[in-house]
């Protein structure tokens, strides 16, 4: 269905619908002036160009109004994070009162930690304080940040990492984890599990989780699924409501393209959002709208994930997230998504083309093949020359990414990669000597 030729990729530029976006997008240039294919948006994605005037904006309203600005300002900043809610909902496939903007990703994870981690204890005929439903379960070699998070997590509570976490290994041989696996190890976890805590997509290997049948795992023994989903936003058409998920987390940064560091976005279910007696850690922004400024004493939260608000919202990150949200409410995540499974698809198939006739080229595709159980990213696992290859790569003004030990990431992003960007990337591994 795919042809290796220049032609072919031209063919499917011009039939794709979301082509125009990549107009929206500034492209880094190499030193002598070039554009450079950026295959790096799992990363760090690329500027919108209405960044800057969104945030020029903010700049202004500061200037022209001072404090006044939380009530004057063209977006008032009182209520800046509602301007994002309903797109966030869109991403995130949920009820708007389900999301909300706040804060950054791991510190995110934590207070959703502090809501949804809550191990239980009995106390033994003989006085002993014993555990029972406190395990965590998350794939191994999950994001560094994430295992620190459960880890202080477990500790937290006394426990011993080792103990309390159940890390998931793919079988000898295999480099994602089998959903059948999975499932089964939550179930044999049981009334012991307290937690499932993945990835959507994994950072490593490109892998995407069945989320929904993770979820539904993890209910069926009496625990809660929360997901990362820093790799999954943007990326995927995921539908955090209809899949029953209890909580989610992302960053604004990869997929979404809101520049470096910026802020998170956070999913908890109506059922735990819409109840005040959630447990969570609480401050001024998430107290009930209309009286948060009489300064009283007694927390009254905002109903659902807004009333995990703690500070006040940081409005020059949340202005580029915004002027960002609303290219992906144009362009539609559903939409991206299918154009993603062929640019990704693309991209595998000319990758093994080059790998079938350049003797050189010595990797193995180790994301998913099927393109459900994957996003935009292809992660490639290389020999001794992976390094000589990724920095070949670079000279040739191709943006990858490189992952210690021994993985090229290379993510062709929907939203701003074309098919003749793929074409060329095919072109170059074919002619790398080693
Ligand atoms: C990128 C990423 C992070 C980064 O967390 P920050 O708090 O935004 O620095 C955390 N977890 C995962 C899975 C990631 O991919």
């Amino acid at each position: 269905m795919f042809e290796n030729t220049a032609a072919f990729a031209a063919k499917l530029d011009q039939q794709d619908t979301l082509s125009s976006f990549r107009e929206q997008f500034i492209f880094p240039k190499s030193e002598n002036g070039e554009t450079q294919i950026y295959l790096c948006g799992n990363s760090l994605g690329l500027q919108p160009k209405s960044a800057k005037q969104a945030l020029t904006e903010e700049l202004e309203d500061w200037a022209k109004w001072g404090v006044e600005g939380h009530f004057h300002g063209r977006k008032p900043w009182f209520h800046y994070h509602k301007f994002l809610t309903d797109f966030t909902a869109e991403i995130a496939g949920a009820k708007p009162h389900e999301v909300v903007v706040m804060n950054h990703l791991t510190v995110n994870l934590h207070l959703l930690m502090y809501s949804f981690y809550r191990p239980t204890f009995t106390t033994t005929p003989s006085g002993e304080r014993k555990p029972l439903r406190y395990k965590i379960i998350m794939e191994a070699g999950a994001f560094p940040s994430d295992m620190y998070a459960v880890q202080s997590q477990v500790e937290g509570y006394g426990f011993d990492y080792d103990d309390a976490v159940i890390e998931l290994t793919p079988r000898a041989g295999e480099f994602t984890l089998r959903t059948e696996d999975i499932l089964n190890a939550i179930a044999e976890a049981g009334d012991q599990l307290s937690l499932s805590f993945f990835s959507g997509v994994q950072y490593y290997t490109g892998q995407l989780f069945d989320i929904p049948a993770i979820t539904k795992a993890a209910h069926a023994v009496g625990a809660l699924a929360g997901f990362d989903l820093a790799h999954t936003a943007g990326n995927i058409d995921v539908k955090l409501h209809d899949w029953d998920v209890d909580f989610a987390a992302w960053c604004s940064y990869k997929y979404l393209n809101s520049g470096p560091g910026n802020v998170s976005g956070v999913y908890i279910h109506e059922r735990h959002g819409l109840n005040p007696e959630t447990r969570r850690m609480s401050g001024w922004w998430g107290h009930k709208e209309d009286v948060r400024f009489l300064m009283k004493r007694g927390y009254i939260p905002e109903p659902g994930a807004a009333g995990w608000q703690m500070s006040n919202a940081p409005v020059f990150g949340m202005a580029v997230h915004l002027a960002s949200l609303q290219l992906f409410h144009d362009a539609n995540i559903s939409r991206l998504r299918e154009k993603s499974k062929t640019l990704t698809g693309y991209l595998e198939y000319l990758l093994l083309q080059a790998k079938a006739e350049n003797p050189v080229l010595q990797f193995e595709i180790i994301t998913p093949n099927n393109p459900g159980e994957r996003g935009a990213q292809l992660s490639l696992l290389t020999d001794s020359k992976g390094k000589a290859l990724f920095d070949y790569l670079f000279s040739q003004n191709i943006i990858a990414d490189w992952r210690e030990p021994n993985v090229i990431r290379v993510a062709p992003a929907p939203m701003y990669n074309s098919f003749s960007d793929v074409f060329a990337v095919g072109q170059a591994f074919r002619n790398f000597k080693g």
